[in-house]
């Protein structure tokens, strides 16, 4: 719910969008908005409360004045984190409490729609430095967490902002944002496995090692990987550089050729030899005609000793590739 600042101060345009910023606002309150309606105070674009729902101050078209350095290119949310569900705790520490579950998805849903309309990156925000892209939190901008060459995003040193339990949250946020905006969990946040998992790597890792005709290693890479990252892997294997040891120029040299450069060739090959033997089996046929022989059984049989001589190349022939490390 938008509930905007009766004459919002702050009507200064977004300068970019890099970062979802991720506060904790040490309150009680269901809504920042009178808190915020005091003039002076820094407000953010958003409030999440305990119960997951969200409520906006500031169109994200303008800066909202919760992260200082960062707010030309920063998204703010402050969230709930006294009362209600919260247990109590020591508000001058990192005590603070982890966010309700509630909270951890409305972050989610509202991380996917900054990134569907901004463009805001589904990652995590490495630190405060110009230009950082992601989900953000407060306290990176702040000493003794900020890193060298970060920006400040607070005037204060040693706020917690949001509190280690909350920090520990985010990976789990980005992830579910990203699931909501792709359809497919994963991606570049690492997932703790599970003992499940283990015998589905076993079996993906060794169906490929034997590589089964009953596609049992397939199977079980789609359970272990998503699509983008087995397209990821596919790229990386046609793209990657091989040494090719086959010397087609006869000089002693050798091609270095990626193995996408290879299928297509074979392909074009492939395609050129069957050309060749379309063409042959029609003159066969008009000899044969002409010499008043039986077109159609001596094609059956021309066809016959083609299938077997190619049959015998292909068990003979012997691709051997060797992954070349001194490319890039
Ligand atoms: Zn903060």
């Amino acid at each position: 719910m938008a509930r905007y600042q009766p004459g919002q101060r702050n009507c200064i345009l977004m300068a970019a969008y890099r970062r979802y910023g991720l506060h904790t606002a040490v309150s009680s309150a269901s809504s920042l908005y009178n808190y915020f309606a005091v003039s002076g105070r820094a407000t953010s674009h958003f409030y999440i409360p305990a119960d997951g729902s969200v409520e906006q101050y500031i169109d994200t078209k303008f800066r909202s004045t919760a992260h200082l350095n960062g707010n030309h290119d920063t998204i703010t949310v402050e969230t709930q984190d006294i009362g209600g569900p919260f247990p109590k705790w020591n508000t001058n520490g990192s005590d603070v409490p982890a966010w309700t579950k509630q909270q951890v998805e409305a972050l989610a849903k509202l991380g996917a729609w900054l990134h569907r309309t901004h463009g805001i990156r589904l990652q995590l925000c490495p630190n405060s430095k110009p230009g950082s892209l992601g989900f953000a939190y407060h306290r990176q901008g702040i000493d003794p967490w900020r890193v060298s060459g970060g920006e400040f995003w607070s005037k204060a040193r040693g706020k917690v902002c949001p509190g280690d339990r909350r920090v520990a949250q985010i990976p789990q946020i980005v992830n579910r944002s990203r699931q909501l905006v792709t359809g497919v969990a994963g991606g570049d946040t690492d997932v703790a496995l599970t003992k499940a998992d283990i015998p589905i790597i076993q079996e993906a890792v060794h169906g490929m090692k034997l590589g089964r005709s009953d596609n049992t290693g397939g199977l079980a890479l789609q359970r272990v990987m998503t699509l983008p990252q087995r397209a990821d892997v596919a790229g990386a294997i046609l793209g990657a550089k091989y040494k090719e040891y086959v010397d087609e120029k006869g000089d002693g040299t050798r091609d270095m050729r990626t193995v996408a450069d290879i299928l297509f060739s074979t392909h074009a090959n492939a395609l050129q030899v069957k050309a060749q033997l379309a063409g042959l089996t029609e003159v066969l046929k008009t000899l044969a005609t002409g010499q008043g022989l039986d077109a159609d059984e001596l094609v059956t049989r021309f066809g016959a000793k083609v299938d077997e001589v190619f049959r015998e190349f292909v068990d003979e022939a012997r691709v051997e590739l060797v992954v070349d490390d001194t490319q890039g």
